[in-house]
């Protein structure tokens, strides 16, 4: 079991903007209305700028089509397919559209209203996509949302149409290879290392290490999902400690046909059990809420008209409770998944994650396998149409 302490964040955090309508952010994702969450990341130092370059003719991704099914994090750009059809690669990339310079400077938003704290993904051109810019203002905003006493609850969701289409490996704002200041714990720094080192590192940061230490946030936390929850979206419903879908919600883990044994925070076995965790892998097939809901990985099923109200509702009804009484309640039954495995189960994995990405890089061109959005769209197509 591992014992993990909040950080004091980035000293030079925006001011926290208070706004009345809570609703009213998912929907629409005013950056105007609350405060935009962005961490800057230092440029790579030059001297160290030796991991691999994007292999010549990879997809760049392009604008307002997300990286979805992805494997999440790996040094060469590899976008998998969508939660819906995705449009062949282009040959040349389309620039940006209007709003994606705004929308990259406030990759998440915080807002408060009375005891809840609403934290959103705000990438939406990308369904979400996480980036390390987002994953350390998520961070900011999970430890601002801590640190206020006059928060009770806090409620993490998705501006646009998806929750979460997973890891960013292929948007123009993919900073794989820049420099953070770690906080999730001591390993060093991965710019600049190379092989199994380099992804090591980098993952022990910002997807296993930063998924524990949000999990052991002392506040009850509430996954508002809609749409895609893909791969490492799935990461950060499962951290929280309730999961909302609307009935339009789905999730799927499709890193197996990578030869990667699921997303690094391998929480599957606790959250839908061993039997189901195979077939969920197996598979790699979208599960629809309805289906989430029977294998007890998701609380409630709601229309997607009725998600934000109904997680509000929710969200109001729990900060009636005592604060210390959630926050020992929430370790309590934290501590009782550490002590059916959850953690070491974890640990033991991780190791299995990153012998499948050597095992790649190794007898291939790249640590995926060769996957790339082509090749894992047309691989889940013919699976579905498979009798
Ligand atoms: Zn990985």
């Amino acid at each position: 079991m591992t014992e993990r302490t909040f950080r004091p964040a980035a000293p030079d955090l925006p001011p926290i903007t208070t706004v009345a309508d809570t609703t009213a952010l998912a929907q629409a994702a005013d950056a105007t209305r609350v405060a935009g969450i962005g961490p800057q990341s230092r440029p790579a130092r030059a001297e160290r700028a030796t991991v691999p370059a994007p292999a010549p003719g990879s997809d760049p991704a392009v604008p307002g089509r997300g990286p979805d099914d992805t494997a999440g994090s790996e040094p060469g750009p590899k976008p998998v397919p969508g939660p819906e059809p995705v449009p062949e690669p282009e040959p040349v990339p389309v620039p940006e559209p209007a709003g994606v310079t705004v929308a990259e400077e406030s990759v998440v938003l915080y807002e408060v209203d009375g005891a809840i704290a609403r934290v959103t993904m705000n990438r939406p051109e990308f369904r979400n996509a996480q980036n390390s810019k987002m994953t350390y203002a998520l961070d900011d905003a999970f430890y601002r949302a801590a640190s206020d006493p006059a928060v009770k609850v806090i409620i993490l969701a998705g501006a646009g149409r998806h929750f979460s289409a997973g890891h960013d490996i292929g948007t123009p704002g993919r900073d794989v290879d820049r420099s953070f200041d770690r906080r999730a714990g001591l390993w060093w720094d991965h710019v600049g290392e190379s092989g199994a080192e380099n992804r090591f590192a980098r993952e022990q940061e910002v997807y296993l290490g930063m998924c524990r230490r949000w999990r052991e946030l002392p506040k009850p936390t509430i996954a508002q999902v809609h749409g895609a929850c893909i791969a490492g979206g799935l990461m950060l419903a499962w951290v929280c400690d309730l999961i909302v879908a609307s009935d339009d919600a789905f999730f799927a883990d499709p890193v197996v046909r990578m030869g990667i044994p699921g997303v690094e925070y391998f929480a599957h076995p606790w959250v839908m059990g061993p039997r189901a965790a195979k077939e969920f892998l197996f598979l790699g097939e979208r599960v629809d809420a309805q289906r989430a809901l029977a294998l007890g990985m998701v609380n409630r099923v709601v229309p997607r008209a009725e998600l934000a109200a109904e997680v509000t509702s929710i969200a109001e009804r729990i900060a009636t409770m005592p604060r210390l009484g959630l926050a020992l309640t929430k370790k309590a039954v934290n501590q009782s998944e550490d002590l059916m495995g959850l953690q070491t189960g974890m640990d033991s994995v991780f190791g299995l994650h990153h012998l499948a990405h050597a095992h790649n890089a190794e007898v291939g061109a790249d640590s995926l396998a060769g996957q790339d959005a082509r090749s894992m769209r047309d691989a889940r197509r013919a699976s579905e149409s498979t009798p």
